[in-house]
């Protein structure tokens, strides 16, 4: 392992200064340089979902910014700075304005939003919100608009349709799955947090989409696929996220759908590294929070010169839905077995057992979530 050189972090998301702050629990000393093409403020990027819940907008979720994160974990940030190619032999990242080496390189750069082409004059109105950039053009963008259109009712589409229902935005999804969450959580859940944001008052356009986005007076105009239209100022798309990998993949460096790294964060070249969204870990694509931290503790051993594989253990999915508290735990794609569930009005027990009794799954909403860490105990880890 080439110890010379600084270690170079490509990212300042929760990845890039999550390693660093490890890094630095364990080595005060040895360069450690982050770069990125965004302004490298520190924020917690769940809290983005949360905006009008916690009565903040972007400058109240800003947590520290770059001078602040410079003199605090004593490394070199380089924001608005966009690595455009990795020369592997030569050790070097190429920049907008030239070259970089580094000892060891990690790769941070998370995921892209996934966009639509959708004919109509309206794409302008058209948001994704997957950093603090984002969000802040957004409440810019929106200002005193009262109607937000959201396409997507994965994850994120739910917390953001729940989140500025509590702004007291008129909020309508619109997607082409039957049940929230497809993927994540099991119908009988499923239901119950449709139902809670029923009672928010979100109103759902399920199994359609979007066909066009027209500028309208005072805002714009959506087609959907049944032929009805509405109405709204805004536009948030939530249709998905694809990790970012075009710069490995340039490099030569191995890719599926995330850039390939082992479970001690080793891609296919000498030195390289790569976790958060961007990686793929062990075959697993993980787009979460405690997946990154783990991978983050893990790898600071690494480059300290202790190598240590990542263990990721169980970790249950939090869905920010106050009006219906939800977690979930999904069992193996390709495993056998069935759900089982137990309700009580919003509140669900769904559980996925093996042929042979064993806890592979489960997603709890509404009075039992409060289960979440007592199913957790039983559920096998992704990997020991
Ligand atoms: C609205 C929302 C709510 C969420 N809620 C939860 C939740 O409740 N719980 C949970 O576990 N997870 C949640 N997530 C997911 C979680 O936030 C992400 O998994 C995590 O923040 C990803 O961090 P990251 O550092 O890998 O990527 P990012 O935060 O995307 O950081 C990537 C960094 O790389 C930089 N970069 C990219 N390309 C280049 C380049 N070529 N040159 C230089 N720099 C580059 C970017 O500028 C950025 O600094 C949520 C996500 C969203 C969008």
């Amino acid at each position: 392992m080439s110890e010379h050189g600084p270690i170079v972090i490509v990212g300042t998301g929760l990845a890039g200064y999550s390693l660093a702050r490890e890094l630095r629990k364990l080595d005060k000393d040895t360069p450690v340089i982050l770069v990125s093409a965004d302004d490298g403020v520190s924020y917690s990027k769940p809290m983005l979902s949360t905006g009008f819940t916690k009565g903040k907008d972007a400058d109240g979720l800003a947590q520290a910014d770059v001078d602040a994160m410079q003199a605090q974990l004593g490394i070199e940030i380089r924001p608005h700075t966009q690595v455009t190619g990795i020369d592997v032999d030569a050790r070097q990242l190429q920049l907008a304005d030239g070259a970089l080496s580094y000892g060891r390189l990690v790769l941070a750069c998370g995921a892209d939003v996934l966009r639509l082409d959708i004919p109509g004059d309206g794409g302008d109105r058209v948001f994704s919100i997957n950093d603090l950039g984002d969000y802040r053009r957004f409440r810019d963008t929106l200002g005193e608009g009262r109607r937000v259109a959201i396409m997507g009712a994965g994850l994120i589409g739910c917390e953001f349709a729940n989140d500025l229902r509590n702004g007291g935005i008129e909020v309508d999804v619109i997607a082409p799955c039957d049940a929230l969450m497809p993927g994540l959580l099991p119908d009988a859940a499923a239901n119950a947090v449709q139902r809670a944001l029923t009672d928010l008052g979100v109103r759902f356009h399920l199994g359609e989409v979007v066909e066009r986005i027209d500028r309208a007076d005072d805002g714009v105009c959506l087609s959907l696929s049944d032929g009805s239209t509405l109405d709204a100022d805004l536009v948030v798309s939530a249709i998905g996220l694809r990790p970012r990998t075009a710069l490995a993949a340039d490099a030569g460096l191995a890719v599926n759908r995330g850039i390939q790294v082992n479970r001690a964060l080793e891609t296919s070249a000498p030195d390289v590294y790569a976790l958060g969204d961007c990686a793929e870990v062990d075959g697993h694509v993980l787009l979460y929070v405690l997946p990154l931290m783990a991978c983050a503790r893990a790898l600071a051993k690494t480059l300290t010169g202790e190598r240590t594989e990542v263990s990721y253990g169980v970790m249950p999915v939090m869905i920010k839905t106050p009006c219906c508290p939800t977690a979930a735990y999904p069992p193996p794609a390709d495993a056998a077995g069935d759900w089982q569930t137990d309700a009580d009005g919003n509140s669900v027990r769904a559980r996925f057992v093996s042929p042979d009794g064993e806890l592979l799954g489960f997603a709890v909403t509404g009075d039992f979530a409060v289960e979440k860490q007592a199913l957790a105990k039983e559920v096998p880890p992704l990997h020991g």
